[in-house]
């Protein structure tokens, strides 16, 4: 199907996903699908064989992207030229070096007007990349990295089977840091039900607090139909969360978070699963964020949520 955005001239193998912060940029898949795809609540590569494209499909795609603006320089297309460029799907960092190296060179040659380069990461993908090859892929131009930490607690990453354990998840991000890499974090509120609810809640506090993310999301669980997880709670072995155990755990999360006074946090629970969204700085703004979530709380239901979340994920 084409990507149908002012005849943008891209042929995406759909569905394809990107952060919220990245609405404004460029798609380029440099690998198809997710290495793991295993997550029980995920569905968003399931249907696809995971690969990574090949070194002549991604400069084929970076060519079309080039001639797309040239073409339309000096028009009103130029002034919105994104300067930003996403790397799809659901891990591309998980692709060879070589591929990595690659695709970020050809930007620069292609597109040398793209200021920052971003990618979905698993922590496995970061720990079997060297500190010196993170550090390389920096200097070239990336950027950002989104991990789906999910959670801090260690049995709950077991139960909806993420390939690591929380050490991995810090040791992951504490590499990311160190490689001056901006690292957002992605936590899944309510993840695990009622059951770890308070657990999840300790435990996250607790990773977000050692690895200082420049950029924290949360968005909200919203089992998808026919997923394993969806499954689970349907047999009741999941005991789904109301909007009041939501926010309370976002409360949880925000109030146990310690910082440096030096560290500041990006913080953004606008993703579309929310029920409203939130956002500001941790440390500096985290008692007015505190007084939002607290003040959500206080109108929030208390009945479960429904399964059938109709939004996109
Ligand atoms: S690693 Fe991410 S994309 Fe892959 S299955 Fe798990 S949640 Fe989905």
């Amino acid at each position: 199907m084409i990507f149908d955005n002012f005849n943008f001239p891209l042929r995406y193998e759909e569905p394809i996903f990107r952060p919220p912060s990245e609405g404004n940029s460029i798609l380029l898949q440099l690998t198809i699908g997710c290495s793991h795809n295993l997550c029980t609540y995920c569905e968003m590569y399931r249907t696809k064989v995971y690969r990574v494209r090949s070194q002549s499909e991604i400069e084929k795609d970076l060519f079309r992207i080039k001639k797309y603006y040239e073409k339309n320089s000096g028009s009103v297309f130029s002034k919105e030229q994104p300067r930003k460029i996403f790397l799809c799907d659901g891990d591309a960092l998980g692709a060879p070096d070589s591929v990595l190296d690659f695709c970020l060179e050809r930007i620069k040659f292609y597109l040398p007007w793209i200021a920052r380069v971003g990618t979905y990461a698993t922590a496995t993908n970061i720990l079997e990349k060297s500190e010196e090859v993170l550090k390389r892929l920096k200097v070239n131009g990336l950027e950002i990295v989104y991990l789906g930490l999910e959670t801090g607690s260690d049995n709950l990453l077991k139960k909806v089977v993420k390939d690591v354990g929380a050490q991995d998840m810090l040791n992951a991000s504490l590499r990311i840091k160190n490689t001056g890499i901006k690292l957002s974090t992605i936590i899944m509120i309510g993840l695990g039900g009622v059951d770890f609810l308070e657990e999840h809640a300790l435990a996250t506090a607790e990773l977000i607090s050692k690895t200082k993310p420049e950029f924290l999301s949360f968005l909200v669980t919203r089992p998808i139909s026919g997923s394993p997880y969806y499954k689970m709670m349907e047999k009741g072995l999941i005991k789904q969360v109301s909007e009041f155990q939501c926010f309370d755990q976002m409360e949880l999360i925000i109030k146990n978070i310690n910082l440096p006074h030096e560290n500041k946090i990006i913080f953004r629970a606008n993703h579309v699963s929310n029920f409203l969204p939130i956002g500001g700085i941790l440390g500096k703004e985290k008692s007015s964020i505190l007084e939002v979530i607290q003040t959500a709380k206080r109108n929030a239901t208390q009945s479960p949520l429904s399964l059938n979340f109709n939004g996109p994920m």
